[in-house]
């Protein structure tokens, strides 16, 4: 594992542990009984680390306003690992937060070299699919990065002031002018929503995967620097492993060929599946006798992370695997099944959603 996370990386992160030891982020198993509610992603781990979770968790708790913030570089069509974000902010919601998503039009330009305009058509699409997933529209704000005003971009200003490239190259490793622009707007993107101006959240939670923490440990600095100025208070955030593509590496939205995609037909998908690197042994009779390994396969993290919410029928999966009751073909049928079912029923909203207006008329275009 590099001493480096690159939040701009395709790598797939292999050991959790780890980064918890080695950036400082605290387990979330400590903090489970401070939730309101269940839900499977902390109950599994997927949620596995937090940095200040609890501070915003006791501020729900007290009736304090909370806020989530979060974004999405609409540099490809969104897929399963997209859609992971969706259930955080939906769960979040759940719990009473008002919810921002920021589509990183400015970062996709930058970091990507996107077309901008193709960009922002994206942004559209990524909206719908959130509410499609189930954000309520009504508790949430949607904004592209380049069409924010004066006074979040004066941010990006205050905070370049007070942050040497020593840091940044620190943070980030390799860095470049580009790079240092997309980051310095993440922090506002995260920080904005502590100005009066925008609401005066003082408690915001950003859900990430576990490869963006260097936007947070950067922004969680600019704010410490900027509290007697601004009065701006360090970001909690929530951590989850990241949902592999189907060759074991990150799923990407630039890879997608390896990625179920969320308007994917579900007989495209099901020959993705098909071809998905498994868990399981060399031959038949191998699986039979000595069986799968799980923790190594694609399809039973598509189980865990989306297809199968009963914690009874995921045990079950698993011990059909470790006990080879199972082969992987089988198993793969079985998982199609489910994830054509899924996305049957997420495309019949999107197209309701599409239909209604209802994305782009709560996502303001850039005027230029
Ligand atoms: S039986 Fe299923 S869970 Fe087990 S390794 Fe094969 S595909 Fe994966």
């Amino acid at each position: 594992m590099s001493a480096k996370l690159d939040p701009w990386g395709h790598y797939a992160i292999e050991d959790y542990r780890k980064l918890l030891e080695e950036f400082g982020i605290s387990p979330i198993d400590k903090i489970l009984g401070l939730l309101p509610h269940k839900h499977k992603y902390f109950e599994r781990l997927v949620i596995f680390g937090h940095r200040d979770f609890d501070i915003w968790l006791e501020a729900l708790k007290r009736g304090e306003k909370v806020a989530v913030l979060t974004g999405f570089m609409p540099s490809g069509r969104p897929h399963l690992g997209t859609a992971m974000v969706y259930e955080e902010l939906k769960f979040l919601q759940s719990l009473g937060a008002h919810v921002k998503i920021a589509i990183a039009d400015a970062e996709a330009y930058i970091v990507r070299r996107e077309d901008r305009s193709e960009v922002i058509r994206r942004g559209v699409e990524f909206v719908a699919h959130s509410i499609a997933w189930g954000i309520n529209p009504d508790n949430a704000e949607f904004y592209y990065q380049t069409a924010m005003d004066n006074e979040y971009y004066r941010l990006i200003q205050l905070f370049s002031r007070k942050i040497t490239t020593a840091e940044m190259e620190a943070i980030y490793g390799d860095i470049n002018p580009g790079k240092i622009m997309a980051a310095l707007t993440q922090s506002a993107d995260i920080l904005h929503l502590q100005l009066d101006k925008y609401g005066g959240y003082k408690y915001i939670v950003v859900p990430v995967g576990a490869d963006q923490d260097p936007h947070l440990r950067l922004t969680r600095d600019i704010a410490d620097r900027f509290e007697q100025e601004l009065g701006l208070k360090r970001p909690s955030s929530i951590y989850h492993k990241l949902l592999r593509g189907l060759d074991g590496n990150k799923m990407s939205k630039s890879r997608p060929e390896y990625a179920i995609h969320l308007d994917d037909d579900p007989e495209t998908a099901e020959k993705k599946l098909a071809n998905a690197l498994t868990g399981g042994r060399a031959t038949a009779e191998e699986q039979r006798r000595l069986g799968g390994e799980p923790w190594k396969c694609s399809i039973f993290e598509l189980y865990v992370y989306h297809l199968i919410d009963d914690e009874k029928e995921l045990k079950e999966r698993y011990d059909e695997c470790v006990n080879g009751k199972i082969l992987c073909g089988q198993c793969k049928r079985i998982a199609a099944e489910k994830l054509r079912k899924l996305l049957i029923e997420h495309q019949k909203r999107f197209k309701e959603v599409i239909t209604s207006g209802i994305a782009e008329k709560i996502l303001k275009k850039p005027s230029f």
